[in-house]
């Protein structure tokens, strides 16, 4: 199945977190999108891979993806291999995104550092005919990296104002992820993580709306690209922009 838009997160989440209002947004656009997640989850402190994989299913729903697919990657021990960039390049092949959303280089968790360079490398070698793998050579117009943890300067920010609320539906999903309702709002439980903190939903819709605020809408999602962008239109391109034009 051909894909305008691919992204790829390290663990199921990922994506809903970083670039899933995105998603959302391209899908009601009429593209069709997908999301690839190398690990299946089974050392995630909460949950197993079985839950793991219905709540990924059910956020794809949620956000209207075309494609949802776990690869077998070990949970915790995402390297930087050759093997492993063979099952990204036959992922890319398959589906042929004009576009890859890919977690950005700098992060906590190693995992999500080494599949961004994962799918940076894979993205170009996909497009090299003497790489042989299941599928024909074909190579992305752009990789665009989505925000994690740590934050970057954003090439772009997308307005997601429209679908935020179904963003937090699809992060939602991930109910074995988050503050179980009986757990007490001071004692921390033994097992608590970032994800499972009361707060935690709340940090995402601040960061939606922090986002939003640099380009003069409610809620908006950053991206970084390393290239420069061109615009070949300067004129219509700025000419749309109204938050620095309002009188
Ligand atoms: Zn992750």
């Amino acid at each position: 199945m051909t894909l305008d838009a691919l992204a790829f997160g390290a663990h199921a989440d990922d994506a809903e977190l970083s670039c899933g209002g995105t998603l959302i947004k391209l899908a009601r656009m009429g593209y069709k999108t997908g999301v690839v997640v190398l690990t299946q989850g089974e050392t995630g402190t909460r949950g197993n891979a079985e839950i793991r994989a219905r709540e990924f299913a059910k956020a794809a729903e949620v956000m209207g993806l075309t494609a949802h697919k776990m690869l077998d990657i070990p949970d915790g021990r995402v390297e930087v291999t050759w093997e492993n960039k063979l099952k990204i390049i036959d992922e890319i092949r398959a589906h042929k995104p004009r576009i890859v959303l890919a977690p950005y280089w700098v992060d906590r968790h190693p995992d999500h550092e080494n599949a961004s360079q994962l799918v940076r490398a894979s993205v170009y070698l996909a497009g090299l005919k003497k790489v042989e793998t299941a599928q024909e050579a074909f190579r992305p117009v752009k990789v665009v990296f989505c925000q994690g943890r740590f934050e970057f300067s954003p090439s772009f920010v997308v307005d997601i104002t429209d679908v935020q609320a179904q963003k937090m539906s699809a992060i939602r999903a991930y109910a074995s992820q988050f503050h179980r309702l009986d757990q007490s709002e001071s004692t921390p439980a033994p097992d608590e993580t970032l994800i499972g903190r009361p707060e935690f939903l709340d940090f995402i819709e601040a960061r939606d709306r922090r986002y939003g605020a640099q380009v003069g809408v409610k809620y908006g999602e950053p991206f970084l690209v390393r290239e420069a962008l061109k615009v070949d239109d300067p004129v219509t391109f700025f000419g749309s922009e109204y938050l620095w034009t309002i009188p």
